[in-house]
C-alpha cells in the first residue's frame, strides 16, 4: 500500500537523449515497512500465549478443590508463560538487532571464544536431554563484528538443535578456516527439514510444525535473529538437511587478515 516514487530524468548522451528510470523509494520508506510488518507479527504472536494464560487462569478459578486439576492447570501456565518471556527476549532482542551497526560498534572477535561462550550457556538444557556437545576444529584468524552478537546467533543454532534433537543425542559443533571464510557448522541427529521448509524457516515467526515448536519452547524468531546477525556481518547461514537424518547449520563468516578495509569494491580512489 506504500508509495513509489520513480524517478525519471533524461540524461544526453551525445546526440541522443536517454530517460533513466529509478526506484527511488527511500531506506526509511522500506524500513517502515518492515517495521509494520513486525508490528502486525508480533501482536498476533503475543495473543497466543497471553490468550491461553487468561484462558488458563478461568480454568484454574473454577478447578478450585481438585487438587490435580489445579497442578495441571498451574503447569500449563507456567509453560505459556516462560514461552511467552522467551518471545519478548527475542523480540528485544530483535529490534535491538535491527537498530545495530556493527560497523561502528565491530571490533576483532575471536570466533572461537564466541562458540565456547554459546556452547556453555547451552550447557543445562544439553544435561536436560542427555545430549553432548561435541566442539571440532579451531579458527585461526578473527572476524570483525560485535561479540555479542554473534554469541547470540550461535547460540540460538545450538539451542535449536538441542531442542529439536532426540535424548541421548549428540550434538556437533565444527569450526574451520576456509578460502579466508570462518566456517562454523552445527550438526544434530534431529528429524531433518524437508526442502520447502528449508526456503522458509529463516523467516520471522516461521515454524514448520507450531504444535511441536510450541513443547519444545520455540517462538519461531531464533532462526531470523541468526540470519539477521550474519547478514549484518556481511557472511552467510545455510542449511543442509534430510527429513530424518538430522540438520546442519552452517555460518560463514570474512576472516580478518588485516585491518577491516573501507572500501570492499577495491576502486579506492588513486
Ligand atoms: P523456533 O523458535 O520455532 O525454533 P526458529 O526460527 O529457531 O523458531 O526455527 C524455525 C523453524 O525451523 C522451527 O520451528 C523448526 O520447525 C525448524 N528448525 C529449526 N532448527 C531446526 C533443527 N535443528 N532441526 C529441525 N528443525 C529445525
Amino acid at each position: 500500500q506504500g508509495t513509489i516514487i520513480i524517478q525519471v530524468r533524461v540524461a544526453p548522451i551525445g546526440d541522443e537523449y536517454i530517460l533513466l528510470l529509478a526506484d527511488d523509494r527511500t531506506e526509511i520508506t522500506r524500513t517502515e515497512a518492515m517495521r509494520n510488518d513486525f508490528v502486525a507479527n508480533v501482536s498476533h504472536e503475543l495473543k497466543t500465549p497471553v490468550g491461553a494464560i487468561s484462558l488458563l487462569a478461568e480454568a484454574l478459578e473454577g478447578a478450585a478443590g481438585d487438587e490435580v486439576a489445579v497442578r495441571r492447570f498451574a503447569q500449563r501456565m507456567q509453560k505459556e508463560s516462560s514461552r511467552l518471556s522467551a518471545m519478548v527476549q527475542d523480540i528485544i532482542e530483535l529490534s535491538r538487532l535491527q537498530g545495530a551497526n556493527v560497523v561502528q560498534s565491530g571490533k576483532p572477535v575471536d570466533l572461537n571464544a564466541v562458540v565456547a561462550e554459546a556452547v556453555d550457556r547451552n550447557k543445562l538444557p544439553a544435561e536436560a536431554k542427555d545430549i553432548s556437545i561435541v566442539v571440532g576444529g579451531k579458527l585461526e584468524l578473527p572476524v570483525y563484528g560485535d561479540a555479542d552478537l554473534l554469541t547470540t546467533a550461535l547460540r540460538n543454532l545450538i539451542d535449536n538443535a538441542i531442542r529439536y534433537a532426540p535424548e541421548h543425542s549428540t550434538v556437533g559443533v565444527g569450526l574451520r578456516s576456509r578460502e579466508g571464510l570462518a566456517v562454523i557448522s552445527v550438526t544434530d541427529q534431529g528429524p531433518g527439514i524437508s526442502a520447502e521448509e528449508q526456503e522458509r524457516i529463516f523467516e520471522r515467526f516461521y515454524r514448520v510444525d507450531a504444535a511441536r515448536s510450541r513443547q519444545t519452547g520455540g517462538t519461531g524468531l531464533g532462526l531470523s535473529i541468526v540470519k539477521h546477525v550474519i547478514a549484518e556481518h556481511a557472511g552467510e547461514v545455510s542449511v543442509w538437511s534430510q527429513p530424518g537424518q538430522g540438520s546442519t547449520f552452517t555460518v560463514r563468516l570474512p576472516e580478518m587478515d588485516q585491518e577491516p578495509e573501507e572500501n570492499q569494491a577495491g576502486d579506492a580512489p588513486a
